[in-house]
């Protein structure tokens, strides 16, 4: 069996949140259950919002409550916005195999076309192939634009188990890349997964439905797909997402209103473990150096399979 490779991708635009700590720690959690090792790659495609000082701070804040991942070339973390020429070859070889076409809506061009108005994801799903067929420049004034057709797409996740989708299903004509140049997502991290090996993606549940794109994907491009694991995001008691809230619950500012790296993994261990009490029972009698290596013994994908934790929830 080939070496156990994940990693861990933040985004650099501000300071790193208590869900962005959770997901690390269960990237690295996984990675040392399997005597393997994982990345950080910085997601940093979005240039206007990306700031080296936040990656700075992102590694230290992970060191210091004992996540240590990988470098990848030269002592260095993979960045992705050193690595459009890799997208740019990606992005022919994928012409080659199927439609991609370049297409300037904006988003309420593609409101007013759709039946119902719809935002983000959604809108993803009701783009009505209005610059299809009209052979627009592949420019910076235009996004570039995969149409997708009926494909049925295999999936294999460790939390969730094994599924097959029609790519229809979820995505239309998803942007490979934005107008102005910048790389959407899903180019970007399949070409980079495949740049590193990587065997298996941990990430937030919230792109579970993307695998079966990020496979086809993988698919064009020549590559065996890895294996999943998708696990719960941490949200407030309004639902929303922890790494998406601004202002609060940065890991700097919990650390610098008293509460301690021990307290603060324990609250993250006992996130993981809630639904088992025989577990919450055994955290309460070890020392707080010892914590990570708890988790490190006892979790199991069962205990990722949740969509959502509510953070305030746990005490
Ligand atoms: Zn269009």
């Amino acid at each position: 069996m080939s070496q156990y490779i994940g990693r861990f991708a933040p985004s650099p635009t501000g300071p790193i949140h208590i869900g962005n700590l959770f997901s690390a720690l269960i990237v690295w959690v996984r990675a040392k259950q399997h005597n393997g090792r994982a990345y950080i790659r910085l997601e940093d495609v979005d240039r206007h919002r990306s700031d080296d000082h936040f990656l700075d701070e992102t590694l230290k804040t992970l060191r210091r409550f004992g996540l240590e991942f990988s470098a990848w070339e030269d002592d260095k973390h993979m960045r992705q916005s050193t690595r459009g020429v890799f997208y740019e070859e990606a992005l022919s070889r994928i012409s080659l195999q199927t439609e991609i076409f370049a297409c300037v809506c904006s988003r309420k061009d593609i409101r007013m076309a759709g039946a119902a108005p719809q935002l983000g994801d959604a809108l993803q799903k009701s783009y009505p192939g209005t610059c299809r067929h009209r052979q627009l420049p592949h420019d910076k004034q235009a996004a570039i634009r995969l149409w997708c057709t009926k494909h049925e797409i295999e999936v294999i996740d460790r939390v969730w188990g094994q599924k097959n989708t029609n790519l229809i299903d979820n995505f239309v004509a998803p942007v490979l890349k934005r107008k102005g140049g910048d790389w959407g997502y899903h180019i970007a991290v399949v070409v980079d997964d495949i740049a590193q090996s990587i065997t298996e993606v941990v990430r937030g549940v919230d792109l579970l439905e993307s695998a079966t794109l990020h496979n086809y994907l993988f698919q064009l491009l020549g590559a065996v797909p890895p294996v999943y694991a998708h696990h719960p995001v941490l949200v407030d008691c309004h639902g929303e997402r922890l790494a998406k809230r601004k202002g609060s619950l940065s890991v700097e500012d919990m650390l610098s209103h008293g509460q301690t790296l021990g307290q603060i993994l324990r609250r993250l261990a006992r996130a993981i473990f809630a639904e088992e009490p025989k577990r919450i029972e055994g955290l309460k009698m070890i020392a707080e150096a010892d914590v990570l290596q708890y988790i490190v013994s006892h979790m199991t994908v069962r205990h990722l399979n949740r969509e959502c934790i509510v953070w305030e929830s746990v005490e």
